[in-house]
């Protein structure tokens, strides 16, 4: 079955989970929704939009994309080089799977909302917030 599109107070849930994840990690996270996924495997279609967005803009290549599409239910999350090359390679598994855990339940906005939050948790140990950290990416979520 698929998802109900996000509602405005899960956009605004998820938008503020994004600000707050970004006060205590220089990681920029940004979530991208659409209807269907249009390609096979969501980790492709994830890595093309995350360079549509310019998401490889970031001065220490720290941009995270958790990738939704609702109709057929698929997700992905990804990250750029910066982070990849310090974090355990399971890692975005493991994010991804707690994840799942709500969506089996339909729980679109609470899935995303866990993987903010787990990404927030361990990217504030390898990429803590810097003073003169900036909002390098927009906290919007990008609808598809
Ligand atoms: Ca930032
Ligand atoms: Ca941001």
């Amino acid at each position: 079955m698929a998802f109900k599109p996000l509602n405005t107070t899960e956009e605004k849930a998820i938008i503020s989970a994004i600000q707050k994840a970004e006060t205590q990690t220089s990681g920029e996270i940004r979530v991208h929704v659409e209807k269907i996924c249009k390609s096979v495997n969501p980790l492709d279609r994830a890595v093309e939009v995350f360079f549509h967005l310019g998401m490889d803009k970031t001065l220490n290549r720290t941009g995270i994309l958790i990738y939704v599409s609702i109709q057929d239910r698929k997700l992905a999350i990804i990250g750029d080089k910066g982070i990849n090359e310090k974090l355990n390679p399971d890692f975005w598994e493991s994010v991804k799977n707690s994840m799942a855990y709500f969506f089996k339940k339909g729980e679109l906005a609470n899935g995303i909302l866990e993987g903010i939050r787990l990404t927030e948790s361990q990217l504030g140990k390898f990429f803590p917030w810097k003073e003169n950290d900036s909002d390098e990416l927009s906290n919007e979520i990008s609808i598809g």
